[in-house]
């Protein structure tokens, strides 16, 4: 199966000031299609060719588990982002409230744990078996379906996110990422079964 680039569904533009074009045509064009180039050269002729990208990245290991998961983790960050002002539905904000407090304390603990991460790597919003959200740390390439939990949301901490825009200043980042956050989106990947 070859893997290819996800489209973007809004313009190179229309993140700015908060994501520039200039990161897009960077962290999108250039190390994604890497990421999806290195899978398709790695996984040709082997046992993954055909398998599907989540199989992938629940199974594999090395070079292939980090171009896979590479591949699945932008292509779910970029399709989070949105220009438009986005709305939580009620039950998401409920369930936030729930398992953090309130939406405020998800936020600070989010934010908390992008900033701590050290190195490159992924914080998640994730729901378990039980519906339960709670906020996983990655390293590297580090996906939470391996560990049987679905993600909701993410950052991407890797320099490379956000070196352009923000330079060393990761916390800066972080809030642009929770502005371009589609929360609509989100609640619905906390509602679907
Ligand atoms: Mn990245």
């Amino acid at each position: 199966m070859k893997h290819e680039m996800p489209q973007l569904k809004y313009a190179k533009n229309a993140l700015e000031p908060k994501m520039s074009q200039e990161t897009l045509e960077y962290h999108y064009g250039k190390h994604l299609q890497a990421y999806v180039d290195n899978l398709n050269r790695l996984t040709e002729n082997t046992e993954f060719e055909t398998m599907p990208l989540e199989d992938i990245v629940r199974k594999a290991e090395g070079p292939v588990f980090n171009n896979a998961a590479q591949t699945w983790n932008h292509t779910f960050f970029f399709n989070q982002l949105t220009p438009e002002h986005s709305e939580m539905p009620e039950s998401f904000k409920d369930a936030l409230c729930r398992d953090f407090g309130s939406v405020e304390i998800f936020k600070e603990k989010f934010t908390k744990a992008a900033a701590a991460l050290f190195g490159s790597g992924w914080v998640w919003l994730v729901k378990d078996k039980d519906n339960k959200l709670d906020i996983i740390s990655e390293p590297n390439a580090g996906n939470p379906m391996r560990k049987g939990l679905t993600p909701i949301m993410t950052i991407d901490v890797w320099e490379h996110a956000y070196y352009i825009d923000y330079r060393n200043k990761r916390a800066d980042f972080i809030n642009a990422v929770l502005e371009l956050t589609d929360w609509n989106r989100a609640g619905e990947l906390y509602a679907a079964r």
